[in-house]
């Protein structure tokens, strides 16, 4: 049995829908809960819209593919653990293992874009090649701000942490 080049990246954009979800979700829970941290806040609140954009423009490469919308109804609200776990966090120190863990999560979204780009590019599929390259730009852009903005929420957490009457959690 064989599975064509046009299946496997059927697949795989599939796949990634369901990890914009994940994103969606984890994104939304988190930006929800942050109360101290407003730069991070606004940042979680912009890459949300462009997550909720990166959906359409999957569904669309979907649809293009096979044309059926019904697939999704399967994928939507599936969360994995990582997701919930990250946009759930209660600990003391959430807002740091968040930022620690959304890092983490826009990483795999670069690896996931990075090979539906060689698939699509394999498949012929020009537009499909494309839509991912954006949305490739996005998640590194995202990344990377994750990244250097990582070492301010870190101080500005141990400040709040030892501050008396401050609430450094979220
Ligand atoms: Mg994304
Ligand atoms: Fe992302």
């Amino acid at each position: 049995m064989t599975t064509d080049v046009n299946e496997n990246l059927l697949a795989w954009l599939k796949d990634a829908h369901a990890m914009e979800q994940q994103a969606e979700q984890m994104l939304k829970a988190q930006a929800s809960r942050i109360d101290h941290y407003p730069e991070l806040k606004a940042r979680l609140e912009s890459h949300l819209q462009e997550t909720l954009g990166q959906q359409e423009l999957v569904e669309g490469c979907i649809k293009r593919l096979n044309g059926s919308a019904s697939m999704m109804k399967d994928l939507a609200g599936r969360m994995t653990a990582f997701a919930q776990a990250a946009g759930g966090m209660t600990q003391h120190d959430e807002v740091v293992k968040g930022a620690i863990a959304g890092y983490v999560f826009e990483n795999l979204e670069i690896a996931c874009y990075t090979s539906l780009i060689a698939a699509a590019r394999e498949a012929g599929d020009t537009e499909t090649e494309q839509v991912c390259t954006q949305i490739l730009e996005q998640e590194k852009a995202m990344s990377s701000w994750m990244l250097n903005h990582l070492p301010t929420v870190t101080r500005d957490f141990l400040v709040r942490s030892a501050t008396p009457g401050q609430k450094a959690k979220v």
